[in-house]
């Protein structure tokens, strides 16, 4: 009986927060916001203390820090979204990611504008940035002052020497002296990279260095499943390397919509969401706690660029119940039944069988950043990042091989044929 009410209290729980119900929720905080008077000061603006738990902490890695297991990944214009940072901040979202490259800098610049009004907020946050596309370390030196400039801070908590890092080569001797001296002038306080492609690769050999403190990399229910990635994760998790999955969404080049609020397009979709609807559960809210149930990983970031979206990934990770083995079987199916339509990043095979347009992971990205994020610009900007040789013969490059090697099935050429449509 009790079980039963527990059960009960809990689907109530995220049902208030989930998809749902989000609306009001979503409404009745902004009409909170807008009765507090401007204010300068967080604490003026605290109107009561949360009712709820707090959200879970957890340590990165050998560090001696410990981040809040939701991140508030920022790749958006942060600007025109203060009132998302004030209720990450006061919901104990305090770790934020943010990137040099970010919304053309609108992202780092509006955590900057947040920290001039509230100054106080720095010491209670934990701030990640990017060297996006720095090509050497003079390079990273230069969108380090600039990050720390537009961010209005002395310091980075966690700084990515290497955003999108594709080869271990890219991880120098001489980064590894500057990842040194930053650290010595305090302007850093952990070294990173990021990861989304060759991931596995990746983690495997990163584990084997001493100087790296944390790696972002795609990780989701269907990475979960592949036993590389198994290892490698592993590995890192023993040599104490911090690990902060992203993508956990696992959106894939040809889903409309992808976030919390998914279009349902399949059978599989809807065989998913209404199963999880029956635990209380949106299907987002699952995926982000099938991530955190893996202890290995310090936090899961995910972009939260609306108050619905921020409340009911809030709620996934404050919610304890523990997903069963019948729930991660159901994932499994999911998985299995929808792979044609993700790309698991392991570039590795695709650019082998395709050495005149070694491209193809990346343009699956830029396809899903185009249509389940809806980052239309972003999209073209990176797709005209592609050199233009390689541009001009993906018309006519022969994608049977990596058709026919590819392990999600995917359909390269079709996908690549829209891309070039949408993102030219
Ligand atoms: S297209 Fe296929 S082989 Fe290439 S990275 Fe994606 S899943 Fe892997």
């Amino acid at each position: 009986m009790k079980d039963k009410q527990n059960r009960i209290n809990r689907r109530n729980f995220l049902r208030t927060v989930g998809a749902a119900g989000l609306a009001p929720v979503a409404a009745s905080l902004a009409s909170a916001e807008e009765k507090v008077a401007p204010s300068s000061s967080i604490a003026a603006a605290r109107p009561q203390k949360p009712k709820t738990p707090p959200i879970p902490l957890r340590r990165l890695g050998r560090s001696k820090v410990k981040v809040s297991s939701l991140c508030l990944g920022g790749n958006s214009n942060l600007i025109e979204s203060q009132i998302i940072l004030r209720k990450a901040l006061e919901s104990g979202v305090t770790y934020w990611d943010t990137g040099h490259n970010y919304a053309g800098g609108n992202s780092e610049l509006g955590i900057g504008r947040f920290l001039t009004k509230n100054p106080e907020a720095r010491k209670k946050l934990f701030i990640a940035t990017k060297a996006s596309y720095a090509k050497n370390v003079k390079e990273t030196e230069e969108r380090l002052q600039l990050s720390l400039k537009r961010l209005n801070t002395n310091y980075i908590d966690l700084y990515f020497g290497v955003h999108f890092m594709s080869e271990p080569e890219q991880l120098t001797d001489e980064l590894r002296k500057w990842a040194i001296e930053a650290k010595k002038r305090k302007l850093i306080h952990l070294f990173a990279f990021s990861t989304h492609k060759n991931m596995a690769r990746l983690l495997a050999h990163a584990a084997k260095l001493d100087w790296i403190d944390a790696i972002m990399t795609v990780y989701n229910f269907r990475l979960r499943q592949e036993p590389k990635m198994q290892a490698a994760v592993e590995a890192c998790h023993k040599a104490g390397i911090a690990l902060i999955a992203m993508k956990c969404q696992a959106a894939g080049p040809s889903a409309k919509w992808a976030k919390q609020d998914v279009e349902i397009e399949t059978e599989a979709d809807k065989k998913l969401v209404g199963y999880f609807e029956k635990k209380g559960f949106t299907q987002g809210q699952a995926k982000i706690k099938v991530v955190l149930q893996d202890k290995r990983f310090s936090s899961v970031c995910v972009g939260m660029d609306n108050m619905s979206l921020l409340n009911a990934n809030i709620a996934a990770v404050k919610d304890k119940t523990k997903l069963s083995r019948a729930d991660m079987q159901v994932f499994s199916e999911y998985a299995r039944a929808t792979c044609s339509g993700y790309c698991a990043g392991c570039a590795d095979i695709c650019d082998a069988a395709l050495p005149e347009a070694p491209y193809v992971s990346d343009i699956m990205r830029y396809l899903m950043y185009y249509k389940s994020y809806g980052q239309h610009d972003e999209a073209r900007r990176l797709f005209a990042k592609i050199p233009a040789d390689v541009r001009n013969r993906l018309s006519n490059t022969d994608y049977t091989l990596a058709e026919t090697r590819c392990p999600q099935h995917l359909p390269i050429r079709e996908l690549v044929s829209e891309a070039i449509d949408k993102l030219a």
